[in-house]
């Protein structure tokens, strides 16, 4: 096995449990590497650090794995690291649906695994994890005995790595449309063609936060996907529910999904482009209790970080001024790269500009099978805000 030596005047971070090794932060490698291959991580001390992966072509040279030298990485190693997972997940309460692997939280560097009741939906986003799928595969078979696995790495980040973008059975085919239970409702969920792994689970718990605003209110959602948020206001006891996505494929879904739940009567969904439309409504002067917002990235990297700003402050001033004088704001972002403090900066601009009071209900983050490392930031991404509007 080859060895990477790290440089001697380097941050502590690798040494401190970030699983990351940038190319830059590297002394020396001794032997001969290959992309994918597992490597010996030394500090400039020669004091061994950890195993991980390696990607000549990747910024982030290696990944690591494993802090045990003990530890050889291979099929068993995987089993027993996503059983771990697993148990994990069960103690904290989960039973049919989660994320079983987040990636660097869970150890496993850029793993996702969503786990829907018996369907398994994986994401190998580097090459030193992707060269492991079988033994992936083959961990989910032995623990769970699956209905189906998928594979959904029509992702772009794969190319940082040097690998392709696609889609597809890691088992047996299987109908990919399928139906899972949350909160005590049912969502038909696309695996093949739906958003990432085709249902956002991070938000299972925030689903359940607005439970006792939305009764007897008239409900407008933006962004909406497949309708949980909105059908979750309905099931709750809202008057009237209007939910707006600009994909047609997401408001057909949503649609069926309030039918699916006997909720189509007072909750239905139309394909739109928020920004205008909000903005629109707020001039013809609609108002509504709860406006519920959770847009997109809208953007991916740090360059264009203000962009992402502009985007959630314009569509935050939108929401606010649709919202009833008392009425409430429901309000996430999906992106690191805008952290909890500066998400809030945000919103209380966007108030500021809509001239509006607003008061704090919860501030909360993404579900608990989706942990959080402090230290790591990106572990932390999901902001969740309620606020009543004056
Ligand atoms: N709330 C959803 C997840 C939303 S993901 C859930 O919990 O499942 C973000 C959604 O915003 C996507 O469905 C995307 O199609 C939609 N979207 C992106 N830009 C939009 C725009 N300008 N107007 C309306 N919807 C948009």
């Amino acid at each position: 096995m080859s060895s990477v030596y790290l440089k001697r005047k380097i941050a502590p971070r690798v040494a401190n449990g970030h699983p990351w090794v940038f190319a830059n932060e590297v002394d020396r490698i001794e032997g001969e590497v290959a992309g994918g291959d597992i490597v010996d991580v030394f500090g400039h001390d020669k004091k061994f650090i950890g195993k991980g992966y390696i990607n000549p072509k990747s910024q982030i040279l290696v990944r690591i794995l494993t802090r045990s030298k003990a530890d050889t990485i291979n099929e068993n190693w995987f089993i027993e690291k996503i059983r771990q997972c697993w148990v994990y997940r069960q103690k904290i309460g989960y039973t049919e649906n989660c994320r079983l692997v987040f990636g660097e939280a869970d150890g496993l560097p850029q793993l996702i695994i969503d786990k829907f009741n018996d369907y398994f939906v994986i994401q190998t986003l580097a090459l030193g994890i992707d060269v492991w799928k079988p033994s992936i595969v083959k961990a989910i078979e032995t623990i769970f005995s699956p209905k189906g696995i998928y594979e959904r790495n029509d992702v772009p980040v794969r190319e940082l790595e040097g690998l392709p973008q696609q889609k597809g059975f890691l088992s047996a085919p299987f109908d990919t449309s399928i139906i899972i239970r949350e909160n005590g409702l049912q969502f038909h969920v696309d695996i093949e063609n739906g958003q990432k792994t085709g249902y956002f689970l991070d938000q299972q718990d925030n689903r359940r936060a607005i439970q006792h605003i939305v009764k007897d209110a008239d409900v407008l959602g933006a962004f909406t996907y497949t309708g949980t948020f909105e059908i979750h206001a309905a099931f709750y006891g809202a008057k009237s529910v209007l939910g707006l996505d600009i994909s047609a494929n997401a408001v057909a879904q949503a649609n069926r999904n309030a039918e699916l739940n006997g909720v189509h009567g007072h909750c239905r969904f139309e394909t739109a482009n928020a920004f205008d439309v909000l903005k629109q409504w707020g001039k013809d002067g609609r108002q509504y209790d709860v406006v519920m917002l959770d847009p997109p990235a809208f953007t991916k990297s740090r360059e264009t970080i203000q962009k992402a700003i502009t985007g959630y402050k314009e569509i935050n001033l939108r929401g606010m001024k649709l919202v009833k004088p008392g009425g409430f704001l429901v309000t996430s972002s999906c992106t690191n790269l805008v952290g909890p403090e500066l998400f809030l900066e945000i919103i209380e601009m966007a108030a500021k500009d809509a001239r509006r009071k607003i008061r704090q209900v919860t501030f909360q983050t993404q579900a608990a099978d989706h942990p959080i490392i402090w230290g790591m930031e990106n572990t932390q991404y999901l902001k969740f805000l309620v606020v009543q509007v004056q």
